[in-house]
């Protein structure tokens, strides 16, 4: 449909760096200061414009697929628009969106921005006088979020500025590879020169800027909270950004608490029962919850080598080792696989600048053609705290049949490219990332069922898998904590610390994570839960269930109430 490629056209020329980041460069010299008010209103004029012609088209007939897919904008334009209300513009940098460390890492070459042409040079240093204008902006609306009293929590603005002092003290914005030296045209000169004076004069010098702004301004304005309820309005917020993650129409967040502890005592019954059944089998068996320890602390080598990697590239190896597994057994039993479907993906480590604040992985999806492939980044910050029995979890969920095989297939199914590329709803993408974890578990069982006991290793995978599940049902409790009941740090921490098995250092990378990122954190198991329950009634239904999953997956991400 003709609205489908205005719409996008229109928005790449709004969004030029998500235009990139898909793999379209048409628009690699261009950048927006999303921090200035003319810019928003545009944006929200935008917004306002497509949902009437959504509207217009939806009034018309439609074929029952179109019908979808307008749907599905109209939902996520209005999603879009009524966030404006709440000035979440006011809080434009935390701990855990730091767009400096976004650009140090695009000024390395290592990002998705290219760096390899004279050209793609060219349009780097354009976009990057935008940045750095913006670095001001940002300034500004931080000022302005303290005229209205939103402001950051002390605590987290304390570790934005450790991270400036680090990028600007090792400098992580030169290029890796010096390939500038590599060209011999006559322009390079000029070139050089300006890249000497963007990057690396300049734009330290606007990091600096901001950083003495925070230190000697910002910070005495900052509270001492933790989550949404220090804001006057934050009641309102934190309903929109649970409708907004969950895509339910009307949450009810108590509800959710409850489901959460609830959810909480299930796995915990299962992780216990899995540990009766198999100590007498392997006595040898080490139940990592009951550890608590880094590596550093474990003087038995056998015990270190079941639990944790020895270095970087055993991590790597592993993972590689595992992804193949999984494409073999898990993958086959579950879906129909064809050519049609691109299943390939990269393994790779997140950038050394980048590891202080992550969790433990993340996933990157592929460029829209497929030139460049979907990667599963992999934290290596602290190795002695990968758990290596949480592995086999954590490849399903980034990689098959989690977030590379969903975005895989939704791209592969030729849909519009807004339904990949515009937003996506946190419930699905999260939610199946969760529900394949699950058939991951799925999987382990019937091998169970059928030679009647598992393997060492797998009931090691086993417990793993609730593990992981652990965690979302806690992140059920504690983001409802942090920003409906008002838990601090502390109270968060300790509760979440009676029921995982995490390091110290990443349980407080989640439990900063869910207080700046709200509502986010219960996509997960939102979404599970639903698909779950549909898979139940399709095998009630004798459906089956290769089919089942075909048409969840067919039309890409959508809200869960159009499920
Ligand atoms: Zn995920």
């Amino acid at each position: 449909m003709k609205l489908y490629e205005d719409f996008m056209n229109e928005y790449f020329s709004l969004a030029p760096l998500s235009a990139t980041y898909i793999g379209i460069n048409d628009y690699n010299d261009k950048l927006i200061n999303y921090y200035e008010d003319n810019e928003i209103i545009k944006y929200k004029k935008f917004l306002k414009k497509y949902i009437s012609l959504v509207n217009q088209k939806l009034k018309l007939s439609n074929t029952e697929k179109n019908k979808h897919y307008l749907n599905v904008l109209k939902y996520r334009l209005k999603m879009d628009l009524e966030g404006y209300q709440y000035n979440f513009h006011y809080l434009p940098i935390d701990s855990l969106h730091n767009t400096i460390l976004n650009w140090v890492e695009h000024c390395s070459g290592k990002s998705y921005i290219p760096l390899k042409t004279i050209k793609d040079f060219k349009n780097f240093l354009s976009r990057m006088r935008v940045y750095l204008e913006s670095i001001d902006s940002i300034i500004n609306r931080m000022k302005d979020g303290i005229k209205n009293k939103i402001t950051q929590p002390k605590k987290v603005m304390k570790k934005v500025l450790v991270d400036l002092e680090n990028v600007l003290k090792n400098k992580d914005y030169l290029l890796q590879d010096n390939l500038l030296n590599e060209y011999n045209s006559v322009n390079v000169n000029d070139l050089k020169n300006d890249y000497n004076l963007v990057i690396k004069k300049l734009f330290p010098l606007q990091i600096k800027k901001l950083s003495n702004f925070i230190k000697n301004t910002y910070l005495k304005n900052c509270h001492d909270g933790f989550g949404l309820l220090a804001f006057k309005n934050g009641k309102e917020m934190y309903n929109y950004l649970v409708r907004y993650h969950t895509t339910l129409k009307n949450p009810n967040i108590p509800e959710i608490h409850n489901l959460g502890i609830t959810e909480v005592k299930r796995i915990e019954e299962n992780i216990n029962q899995l540990f009766i059944k198999y100590k007498k089998i392997y006595p040898n068996l080490i139940n990592p919850k009951n550890m608590k320890n880094d590596m550093k602390d474990i003087k038995d080598i056998k015990v270190r080598e079941k639990l944790f990697y020895k270095d970087e590239n055993d991590v790597l190896k592993s993972f590689r080792k595992l992804q193949t597994q999984i494409d073999k057994t898990v993958l086959p039993k579950y879906f129909n696989i064809n050519d049609k479907i691109n299943t390939k993906y990269k393994i790779k480590r997140i950038p050394k600048f980048k590891e202080k604040n992550k969790g433990g992985a993340y996933y990157q999806r592929s460029s829209y053609d497929i030139k460049r492939l979907g990667t599963f980044y992999i934290n290596m910050g602290k190795i002695d705290q990968i758990y290596k029995c949480n592995s086999y979890s954590l490849s399903i969920h980034e990689g098959n049949p989690g977030h590379h095989f969903q975005t895989s297939y939704s791209n592969d199914m030729k849909n519009p490219l807004f339904i990949s590329f515009y937003e996506d709803e946190t419930a699905y993408v999260e939610g199946w990332g969760l529900y394949a974890e699950y058939l991951g578990r799925q999987y382990l069982l019937s091998e169970e069922k059928e030679k009647g006991l598992l393997k060492e290793e797998q009931v090691y995978d086993l417990f793993g898998s609730y593990n992981m599940e652990m965690l979302r049902a806690l992140r059920l409790v504690i983001d409802t904590g942090i920003h409906y009941y008002g838990w601090d740090f502390k109270k968060s921490f300790d509760y979440m610390k009676k029921y995982s098995e995490l390091g110290e250092k990443e349980m407080e990378n989640e439990i900063y994570r869910y207080s700046l990122n709200p509502g986010q954190a219960l996509a997960y198991k939102i979404g599970e839960l639903k698909f779950k329950k549909m898979k139940e009634e399709a095998i009630k239904k004798n459906q089956n269930i290769k089919n089942f999953h075909h048409n969840i997956l067919k039309y890409g991400s959508r809200p869960l109430w159009m499920l």
